[in-house]
């Protein structure tokens, strides 16, 4: 199980500057989701990473070595592309034992090793068809088998369930987990889908414009986001802002209370909310006097019903939008036009860099 880190990591094309002196760390044997937004640099992190492209400044260690300049065919990475870049005219065994042949691993050993990887992607008996004989999930797994096989010292996966659709990219997501633990291959997994990476992940890192922005695991980057770009961008978040007064921030719609520690009276402050951590006051309920650190007063304007969950658009009195999502667990959903009072503990605040 190796460690990789990417230090300090700057590429430019064109004068354009795509990686920001990038610096990662993928833990042994996890998976980590490189997650951002579409030319963010994943791509060109992960090839630089696994030795396709060769960056302007900075280190690629593996376990501490610097691997750098080790050129791709040392450097022995297993790589499953966005297209699975199958070649076509040949069998599945033949895709997979690939790798092993032009290492100069050959006969029998090849013919075992490339069994055990076609064992691991659950498609024993799919040896002799071709790809345009399998579905896209089956290709998708003969590209994982053929980055597999070489028994390579990190797994580097660029948005590999992409081509899918939904059903089985779930499916695929779940055996994708299952094959990376057994393997216990130190994986990166390239995903621009924020619940994909979610579902996943022992770890998520989230690139913006060619810097990663925040580290770390699933639960603490969904519910403590630093900046505004991770809040938006992994998951819905409700902004407030304002100045700091004694035991809040003073907003256009009145005092937001929050848990995190605030700057100093007078500075500006930015909290973050998701929507599911906000709910509507049942009047009727003892639910009015519940200790909630907030309240807000908000016309409902528009409900997107979707079985299990409803989304909430409301205004509040200033104009801005505040979203909510809530379980179909009440009898009645409140209806457009409706006035409100929005609750939300402030725990549920989170401080961030505007
Ligand atoms: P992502 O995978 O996050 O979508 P990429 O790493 O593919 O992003 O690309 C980041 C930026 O770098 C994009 O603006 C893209 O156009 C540019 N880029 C990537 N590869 C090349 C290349 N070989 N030549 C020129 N520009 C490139
Ligand atoms: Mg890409």
């Amino acid at each position: 199980m190796v460690r990789v880190e990417a230090r300090s990591i700057g590429k430019s094309y064109g004068g354009v500057r795509v990686l920001d002196r990038v610096s990662a760390l993928f833990q042994p044997g996890l998976l980590t989701s490189l997650l951002g937004p579409s030319g963010s640099g994943k791509t060109t992190l992960l090839r630089v990473i696994g030795g396709f492209v060769a960056p302007d400044e900075g280190e690629i260690r593996f376990d501490g070595e610097n691997v750098t300049s080790v050129p791709l065919w040392r450097r022995n990475v297993g790589m499953v592309f966005q297209s699975y870049a199958l070649f076509p005219h040949m069998t599945v065994q033949q895709n997979v034992v690939f790798g092993l042949n032009r290492r100069g691993v050959r006969g029998e050993t090849a013919r075992k090793e490339t069994a055990r990887a076609l064992e691991m992607v659950r498609l024993t008996g799919f040896e002799a068809r071709r790809p345009k004989e399998l579905s896209g999930g089956q290709q998708q797994r003969v590209a994982l088998a053929r980055a597999i096989v070489t028994n390579p010292r990190v797994l580097l996966l660029d948005e590999p369930l992409s081509a899918l659709d939904r059903r089985l990219r779930q499916e695929m997501q779940i055996e994708l987990r299952r094959i990376q633990r057994e393997s216990g291959l130190t994986t990166i997994f390239v995903t621009h889908d924020q619940e994909e990476a979610l579902t996943l992940a022992d770890s998520v890192a989230i690139l913006d414009r060619g810097k990663i922005v925040q580290e770390g695991p699933p639960g603490v980057i969904y519910e403590r986001p630093r900046t505004r770009f991770a809040a938006s961008f992994l998951g819905d978040a409700n902004f407030f802002t304002g100045r700091v007064i004694e035991g809040g921030i003073a907003t256009a719609t009145g005092v937001v209370r929050t848990d995190d520690r605030l700057p100093a009276i007078g500075a500006n402050a930015t909290v973050a909310v998701r929507p599911e951590k906000m709910k509507i006051l049942d009047e009727a309920a003892a639910d009015v006097a519940a200790p909630y650190g907030n309240r807000l007063a908000a016309v409902v304007s528009e409900i997107v019903y979707a079985g299990a969950v409803s989304t909430v658009l409301l205004k509040s009195a200033d104009g801005s939008q505040i979203k909510i999502l809530t379980q179909n667990r009440e009898a009645r959903l409140p209806a457009p036009g409706e006035s409100v009072t929005l609750a939300w503990s402030a725990a549920h605040c989170v401080l961030i860099d505007a």
